[in-house]
């Protein structure tokens, strides 16, 4: 069941292409703050509900990223592993032009799962349009969010987390869940700044070294090997064994729902910054608030794809948009975190708080 309220969601649309049986939609949740944003996810299960609930988000996010979007999401329903490349083409450029009477006017797309720079790239060129998405290929004018925007946002928020938590980073220590583009940018641009690496993990395990882990050493084996657990001078864990490893900083990267009811008393984190999105729920972020550990939550720690997004739609350079991700991070994850110090609620309710009083004002005016 959709839930509408006050915010929206305002404009929700079906397609149906029979010839490419392609079926797809847009959810438009809210546009107060300017033309909706969001990603095309493309999965066998995708639904208008589930667009909706990420629509809704989006619009916290953008809110929240102080960015002159509205939220949106859409949805194609496929099997990205058994279609083939040319079946794929087809759907993302039949809908690109099923959807062309409201993007860019309206929505403008992005990626999300299973979409990224090269399915951008047909849909732009579909829709006739470069400015109908972003995260486009370099060739297109596009910033792609290959460049590791998010990681670098999320190294942003860590940076301030530290300073609230009075943890210098240079003598921290940090694990990060999953070495994908969030989780490796984030071990690059920690490391540089001089946070000591102790854990990391992918889907195959985790490893751990209190010592300090090498990064670039890491980097090569996760190259030749396939995977971070190949590393050799590291105990070896379990995938969900890195929320265990002792650490100053733990980082989210990877999937959902990590983080359960029953481990909250296993964490050895100070702070944990939320890289990937729900990696746990409000319920386990208020436990862990009362048991004083500091959580930054998604929407706004992983922001730094959004920001580039609007970068991109102002024609803005790489440089540009890492001085924007960073300046934006980091005014807006302090402003959370004096506000939920000040108002003794947890960092996810003081950002909700901003997000909803920036979306009602801007309705106003
Ligand atoms: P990715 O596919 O590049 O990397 C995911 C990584 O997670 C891989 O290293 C994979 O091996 C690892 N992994 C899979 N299962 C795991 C498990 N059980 N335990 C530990 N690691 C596991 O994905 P990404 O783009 O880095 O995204 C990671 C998360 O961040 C997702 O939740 C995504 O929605 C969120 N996010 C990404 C962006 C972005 O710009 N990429 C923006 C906002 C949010």
């Amino acid at each position: 069941m959709i839930k509408f309220d006050e915010f929206g969601p305002e404009k929700i649309f079906e397609v149906y292409n029979p010839r490419a049986n392609m079926h797809g939609f847009v959810v438009i949740d809210n546009l107060n703050l300017g033309v909706s944003k969001g990603g095309i996810r493309m999965t066998p299960t995708v639904s208008i509900e589930e667009v909706s609930k990420l629509a809704r988000t989006m619009t916290w996010k953008n809110a929240m990223a102080d960015i002159p979007f509205g939220g949106a999401k859409a949805g194609i329903i496929a099997d990205d592993r058994q279609i083939s490349k040319e079946k794929k083409k087809e759907l993302i450029e039949t809908f690109a032009k099923a959807i062309k009477p409201i993007c860019p006017s309206l929505y403008i797309a992005g990626p999300d799962m299973n979409t990224s720079e090269i399915e951008m790239g047909w849909f732009a060129k579909a829709n006739g349009n470069k400015k109908s998405c972003t995260g486009k290929p370099k060739e297109m004018g596009g910033l792609p969010h290959e460049l590791g925007s998010t990681g670098f946002g999320v190294h942003h928020a860590v940076l301030i987390a530290a300073k609230y938590k009075k943890i210098d980073i240079k003598n921290s220590s940090f694990v990060v869940e999953g070495f994908g583009n969030v989780g490796w940018f984030v071990c690059k641009y920690l490391t540089m700044k001089g946070a000591k690496l102790v854990g990391v993990s992918d889907s195959k395990g985790s490893i751990y070294n209190k010592d300090g882990i090498n990064f670039e050493r890491l980097c090569n084996i996760k190259d030749h090997t396939g995977s971070v657990i190949n590393y050799d001078d590291a105990e070896k864990h379990s995938s969900s064994d890195i929320i265990k490893l002792k650490a100053d900083i733990l980082v989210t990267a990877a999937i959902p729902d990590l983080i359960k009811a029953d481990d909250v008393n296993n964490i050895n984190a100070k702070i944990i910054v939320e890289g990937s999105n729900i990696p746990m729920t409000p319920d386990i972020e208020e436990a862990l608030y009362r048991k004083n550990i500091l959580v930054v939550p998604d929407f706004i720690a992983n922001a730094g794809g959004v920001i580039s997004s609007y970068v991109e739609t102002i024609n803005g350079t790489p440089e540009k948009m890492f001085k924007i991700v960073e300046q934006k991070i980091a005014k807006n994850v302090d402003l959370v975190l004096i506000n939920s110090l000040k108002k003794k609620i947890k960092p996810r309710d003081a950002a909700l708080e901003i997000a909803q009083s920036r979306v009602r004002k801007a309705c106003k005016i």
